[in-house]
């Protein structure tokens, strides 16, 4: 086979490369550290962690971002097999020796006959003679490349700040306090004019809300982040701060709603949540990107009436992040609409995390290997973590039907409300248990979207795929 080309060493390239060779496909992976460095990265290793030394939870039963660890490992991926090898104690989380990681990984794929590491930095597309490559640059992609992709994708396609306001379950909102309704009961194509959950607060609630956010600690941008404030992006603390009436007057003004549970007093402030995903499962708090720190952002928002119980699939934040707008610009394997053969693999493509961008990395090196083989490629099943995910970043998310052309897609971590629900009838009291309450359901129901994922994962990558790529000596 001609080789296929990763552009970018990182947690998603050095994964994409290690499926494709050990699919048996060579490959050419240019890697910039050691000719240009990056704002954040300290070393020239492929695979660096550039903060936290975390996978964060190993537990496959009950938590998503641990199924995703067990599919992986599943597949033979090379992030998990040397996670593995270099971890560090941390309870139920996974945690590494961040230079063991790396030097890891770097070893594994300097000595795989099939993989050949080049030290480059990849200023423009790739050209055409490379027939397939993935592009894995991540959220801090060298700016020439970045501007190359930018005039591939169109200018509104490329993002280079993430402005994340929190999400929230769906099923943890309390309805007896929230009402569903679209201001002026205003209806979008494709809406119902009861698009919005509302969440009213009076006077002296709004008051407190403001004096807790003015006082909660935030997270400082990094010297070479600069302050990416923007019209419209403004963090709400900041907004804030502006004056006790500012949120009321802008994300969080009452008017055009009408307290459904109480329809004769007007709310004096109401915070809007929004759909976020197709399944309906996650809502998002609307103008709420925030830099407040994640402790303090629970505990502010839980003041929230009908969020007093809130659970947060994703809280806010304001980062420094090159993104595409993948379920415009991609299909379902990952490849460019507008250049068959080009793929994006990593943070690059709208996941959030170490773990998630080596996922993306595993399934783009196992759909650019199937297509230099001539193989069908099946993407994984939607109820797996690998399938859900693919699901969030290449169309399963929402695209604002109220805002034509703001762009509405967000990096996201894995998390069950990207899983698609469970069979009706799913969850049963378990025989001879007495109580068996919400708190009680909501683990079930996890523990049933983990097991269903990892049997279904299980059949995609069939009898002998795990223990094939496995026998690497990744996982010796
Ligand atoms: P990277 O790991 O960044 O890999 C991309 C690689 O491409 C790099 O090696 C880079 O040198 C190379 N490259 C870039 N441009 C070119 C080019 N033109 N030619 C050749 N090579 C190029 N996630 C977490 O889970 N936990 C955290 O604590 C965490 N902290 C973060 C802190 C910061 C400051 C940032 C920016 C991100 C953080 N992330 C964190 C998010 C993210 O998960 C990581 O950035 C992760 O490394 C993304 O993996 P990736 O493979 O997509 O990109």
């Amino acid at each position: 086979f001609s080789p296929i080309h990763i552009i970018g060493g990182g947690l998603a390239g050095s994964e994409a490369a290690w499926q494709v060779a050990q699919a048996g496909v060579p490959v050419i992976l240019h890697e910039m550290r050691g000719v240009r460095g990056t704002d954040a990265h300290k070393t020239d290793g492929l695979a660096e962690l550039v903060c936290s030394n975390s996978f964060r939870s190993d537990d496959a039963t009950s938590n998503a971002v641990g199924v995703i660890h067990a599919e992986m490992r599943l597949a033979g991926s090379l992030i998990m097999a040397c996670a593995d090898r270099c971890q560090v104690p941390a309870g139920g989380a996974l945690a590494v020796d961040r230079d063991g990681f790396s030097d890891a990984v770097t070893a594994e794929i300097a000595a795989h006959p099939l993989i050949t590491v080049v030290r480059e930095e990849i200023t423009g597309l790739p050209p055409k003679e490379w027939d397939l490559a993935v592009i894995a640059t991540g959220p801090l992609t060298s700016p020439s490349l970045a501007a190359a992709i930018q005039s591939e994708t169109g200018e509104d396609s490329l993002a280079f700040f993430d402005a994340i306001a929190p999400i929230v379950y769906r099923e943890t909102v309390n309805m007896d306090i929230c009402w569903y309704q679209s201001r002026y009961d205003k209806v979008g194509p494709g809406g119902t004019g009861k698009d919005y959950i509302n969440c009213p607060m009076d006077e002296a609630q709004y008051n407190a809300f403001v004096d807790a956010l003015v006082a909660g600690d935030t997270v400082g941008f990094k010297e070479w982040e600069g302050t990416p404030y923007f019209d419209g992006c403004l963090p709400i603390e900041v907004m804030a701060e502006r004056g006790r009436e500012t949120l009321r007057h802008g994300p969080m003004k009452p008017m055009g709603l009408t307290n459904a549970h109480n329809p004769t007093v007007k709310a004096y402030a109401v915070v809007q949540l929004r759909q976020d995903n197709a399944l309906g499962t996650l809502y998002n708090m609307v103008g709420f990107q925030t830099k407040l720190k994640y402790g303090s952002q629970a505990e502010i928002f839980r003041m929230i009436p009908g969020l007093e119980n809130a659970e947060f699939a994703r809280l806010g934040g304001l980062h420094r992040n090159t993104y595409i707008n993948s379920p415009l610009v991609l299909d379902k394997t990952l490849t460019l609409k507008s250049r068959p053969g080009l793929r994006f693999a990593g943070q690059v493509t709208g996941c959030e995390g170490y773990v998630e961008s080596a996922a993306i990395g595993l399934m783009a090196g196992r759909f650019a290997a199937a297509e230099r083989k001539g193989e069908a490629i099946v993407p994984p099943p939607v109820t797996t973590a690998f399938g859900s995910l693919l699901g969030h970043i290449t169309g399963g998310h929402l695209v604002s039907n109220d805002e034509p052309g703001k762009r509405s897609f967000q990096p996201m971590n894995i998390n069950f409300g990207l899983f698609p629900d469970l069979e009706p009838g799913s969850i049963v009291k378990p025989e001879g248990v007495h109580r068996f309450r919400g708190k009680d359901k909501t683990i079930m129901k996890k523990q049933l979207m983990a097991a269903r994922a990892l049997s279904d994962c299980a059949s995609w990558l069939g009898p002998d795929d795990g223990s094939a790529q496995a026998s690497g000596s990744a996982a010796s």
